[in-house]
């Protein structure tokens, strides 16, 4: 039952977050303007409105116009539920927990944001630093590392940016800073490691299969987002996996 509730808050966060990923590169509003149909313009009526079921429902169509409905909003939903239920699996029922679960979906919204528009919004990262504020304060309170970690990574992309002439983008560097804050050093430079390591693969992979052209400019967002998730769940595992391999 527990799992259960977990789920479906997880899909109904995600059906906001969807919202989010539209409306925020096109700085409209996300709370007050009801959902509308990207073509006809029509109002989604709110039994239309439940994730992923009315998906199913209306054979991913809009009611009134017959228009496709993007596969990108059950798959978001069903995503972020999946993954709320992984994280209070794997931490139990914690403020922890709870952490977690808003830094993966602000990272989702980040990484589809990104891959879009090829920008990180400032309004999400003010976001996550309110929060990341709150959860340092009352909860995690290892003030150093926190201060240690908002500078560890942003400043060494800080100066790969000053030294390429403006290759890695100032939200990348302004998003290792927020997380930094929230994971602490130690694994905010984890999740360096790790994103470098996906974007050399996938950027490898997507040159060989001819997808991207060496030139053009990949953002680095969405590798640094998977990478600081999974650094901030499995981190200190994998530092410890580490240093018993070293020494
Ligand atoms: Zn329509």
């Amino acid at each position: 039952m527990y799992y259960f509730i977990v789920f479906i808050y997880g899909i109904i966060i995600g059906s906001f977050l969807n919202v989010c990923i539209y409306r925020i590169p096109l700085k409209q509003d996300i709370v007050y303007t009801s959902s509308h149909c990207m073509n006809c313009g029509t109002k989604v009526k709110w039994y239309d409105l439940i994730p992923v079921i009315s998906y199913l429902a209306l054979g991913g169509k809009c009611r009134t116009c017959k228009t496709k409905l993007s596969k990108q909003y059950p798959l978001i939903e069903l995503l972020n539920g999946a993954a709320y239920l992984g994280i209070f699996h794997y931490l139990g029922l914690s403020y922890e927990a709870g952490m977690m679960c808003v830094l993966f979906s602000v990272l989702l919204v980040i990484t589809l944001i990104d891959i879009r528009y090829k920008i990180i919004p400032n309004s999400i990262l003010i976001f996550l630093m309110i929060i990341g504020i709150i959860y340092v304060v009352l909860v995690d309170q290892k003030f150093i590392s926190s201060i240690i970690g908002f500078f560890a990574v942003s400043l060494i992309l800080f100066l790969i940016a000053v030294i390429s002439n403006g290759q890695m983008g100032g939200g990348d560097i302004k998003l290792m800073a927020v997380c930094g804050f929230i994971i602490g050093w130690q694994k905010i430079l984890v999740a360096l490691l790790i994103g470098s390591v996906f974007g050399s693969i996938i950027g490898v992979i997507l040159i060989v299969l001819k997808i991207n052209k060496k030139k053009q400019q990949i953002p680095f967002g969405p590798y640094l987002s998977a990478g600081v998730f999974v650094a901030a769940l499995f981190g200190t595992e994998l530092i410890q996996w580490y240093l018993n391999l070293v020494f």
